[in-house]
C-alpha cells in the first residue's frame, strides 16, 4: 500500500454515514467522512423524527396490493407512480411482492428488529455530554383512527409485532385525547406502542453528532465523489471534483445514491428512490407530545423545533426527478381533519429520497471480494432510527470485532 490519507473514508453525511463515521473513530481508526454537502442535508434531515426501536414491520405485507388501485386513483392518497418510470422498477417490484410471503415474513421482522432495537439507547449515549440531551424525548407512538371498530390486533401485522414482545395496546378515542387533547373528536380508535423515542429536529440532529465526531478527531471532506477505484496494493481511491483520497478501508453510507457507485464493481443492487414528503406548520397553535400516526390517511404528525411536522407517503419518480410538491400539501387537508385547532397559513414543503431496498432490510456488510469494501444503505422508512446500530455493526466488522448477530439478512445478494 502507498501513501494513505485516512484509515477509512466514510463516503456520505446522512445520519447512517454520521454514525458510521463516529463508531470507526470510537475503535481507534482515523476517519474522514465525506460529502458533497453539509452533515444531514439529505434525507436525515426531513424525516418524521420517529426513533422506531420496536419497528419490525416491513412495507410489503400480503394482500397489500388490493390496497394499491385505490390509493393510486386517489390524488391526495398515500402512494403516486410517475408512470414514465414504472417499467425501470420492474424487477425490484417484483421481488418486494415476493418478500410480502408468510413464510418469508418472521425472518424479516427479526432482522428489522435486531437493527432498530437498541437504538435509542444508543443516540441518548451519542448526545451525553454534548449539551444537545433534549433532542432526543421518550414518547410512545399513537396509531389512530376515526373507524368505529376496535383496531384489530389479531391480524398479522400486530401478531408479528406481540410475539416480539412489542409493548401493544389497543386505545379508545378519548384514551389517545386524554394523551395528545388536541386530536380530533372524530377519532374512536387506536393503539399505542410505548417505550418509543422521537427528535424534534432530525437534521440538527445528525449535525450534533457529527459536531462531536469532528470534536474527537473525524475529518470532514466536502466533495463529491465521482468514483471508487480499488488500489492494486489494497485499499481504495475516491475520485472527486475537489481532489482524490486514499484509505485502507471504505464505507459507503451514501443512502439513496450509494446504488450506482457500486455499479463499477459489478454489484447491481435493488434500491428504489421511495420519495416521500414533509409540511411544516410554522406556527401550528397545537402541541404533541407523542408522534402520532394516522392510519386512516398513513402519515406521521409531530411537535418539532421549527413547527408541526406531518410526514409520509411514498412516490416513485426515480431519484432525479424533481419534486411534485402538491405531495406535501396534501398533508393540509390531512391533518387539519386530524387536530381541528391547527393553524394552517404558514406552511414550508419538503421532499427526501428513501433509499428503499424490496424487504425494508437494510443492507450492511462486506462487498464480497472486495476486503475493506463496507456498505450500510437502504434503511427506508427507519434510517433515522437504524444509523446508530448500523455504525456499530461496521465499525465491528471493520476491526474484526463482529457483533454477535448473525448478518445475513442484511447482505447485498440477497436478491
Ligand atoms: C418523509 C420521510 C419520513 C421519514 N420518517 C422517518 C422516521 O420517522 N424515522 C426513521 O427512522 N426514518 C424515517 N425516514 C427515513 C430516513 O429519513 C432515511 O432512511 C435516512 O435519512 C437515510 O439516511 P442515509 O444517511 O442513508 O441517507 P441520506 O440522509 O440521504 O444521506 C446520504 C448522503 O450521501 C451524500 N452523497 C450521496 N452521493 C454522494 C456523492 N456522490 N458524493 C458526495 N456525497 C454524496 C448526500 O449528499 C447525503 O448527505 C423518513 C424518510 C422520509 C423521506
Amino acid at each position: 500500500m502507498t501513501h494513505q490519507d485516512t484509515d477509512v473514508l466514510v463516503l456520505g453525511a446522512g445520519i447512517v454515514g454520521i454514525c458510521n463515521a463516529i463508531a470507526l473513530n470510537e475503535k481507534g481508526f482515523n476517519v474522514t467522512l465525506v460529502d458533497r454537502d453539509e452533515p444531514s442535508e439529505a434525507t436525515s434531515f426531513g424525516n418524521a423524527g420517529v426513533i422506531s426501536q420496536w419497528a419490525c414491520i416491513p412495507q410489503s405485507m400480503p394482500g397489500l396490493w388490493k390496497k394499491v388501485p385505490k390509493w393510486l386513483l386517489d390524488p391526495s392518497g398515500p402512494l403516486s407512480i410517475r408512470w414514465s418510470y414504472f417499467p425501470r422498477m420492474l424487477p425490484w417490484l417484483v421481488e418486494f411482492l415476493k418478500s410480502g410471503s408468510v413464510e418469508k415474513l418472521p425472518a424479516i421482522a427479526d432482522a428489522m428488529l435486531n437493527l432498530n432495537r437498541p437504538n435509542l439507547d444508543l443516540y441518548k449515549q451519542l448526545l451525553k455530554g454534548t449539551g444537545h440531551e433534549n433532542l432526543i424525548e421518550d414518547c410512545s407512538y399513537v396509531f389512530v383512527t376515526r373507524s368505529k371498530t376496535k383496531m384489530n390486533l389479531e391480524t398479522l401485522e400486530w401478531k408479528l409485532r406481540r410475539e416480539r414482545g412489542v409493548p401493544i395496546q389497543a386505545i379508545t378515542g378519548d384514551e389517545a385525547r386524554e394523551l395528545e387533547p388536541d386530536l380530533s373528536p372524530s377519532i374512536q380508535n387506536g393503539v399505542l406502542i410505548n417505550g418509543q423515542g422521537r427528535t424534534t429536529n432530525p437534521g440538527r440532529l445528525g449535525k450534533v453528532i457529527a459536531e462531536k465526531a469532528i470534536a474527537q478527531g473525524v475529518k470532514y471532506f466536502k466533495a463529491e465523489v465521482k468514483r471508487i477505484v480499488p488500489l492494486t496494493n489494497g485499499g481504495y481511491e475516491i475520485v472527486t471534483d475537489n481532489g482524490n483520497k486514499q484509505a485502507s478501508k471504505l464505507v459507503l453510507t451514501a443512502g439513496v445514491w450509494s446504488a450506482k457507485l457500486l455499479k463499477d464493481f459489478g454489484v447491481n443492487v435493488l434500491l428504489e428512490a421511495e420519495r416521500g414528503y414533509h409540511l411544516i406548520f410554522k406556527e401550528p397553535d397545537v402541541t404533541l407530545k407523542n408522534s402520532i400516526l394516522d392510519a386512516d390517511n398513513k402519515f406521521v404528525s409531530s411537535s418539532m423545533e421549527m413547527g408541526m411536522r406531518s410526514a409520509g407517503t411514498a412516490e416513485f419518480a426515480g431519484v432525479d426527478a424533481p419534486p411534485n410538491y402538491k405531495r406535501a400539501l396534501i398533508f393540509k387537508d390531512h391533518a387539519k381533519s386530524l387536530f381541528p385547532k391547527l393553524n394552517t397559513s404558514s406552511v414550508q414543503e419538503w421532499m427526501g429520497r428513501r433509499p428503499s431496498p424490496p424487504d425494508s432490510v437494510p443492507y450492511i456488510g462486506e462487498v464480497p471480494g472486495y476486503p475493506g469494501l463496507f456498505y450500510g444503505f437502504g434503511h427506508a422508512h427507519l434510517g433515522l432510527t437504524g444509523a446508530p446500530m448500523t455504525g456499530r455493526m461496521i465499525a465491528g466488522l471493520a476491526s474484526n470485532q463482529p457483533l454477535n448477530i448473525d448478518m445475513t439478512p442484511y447482505r447485498l445478494d440477497r436478491f
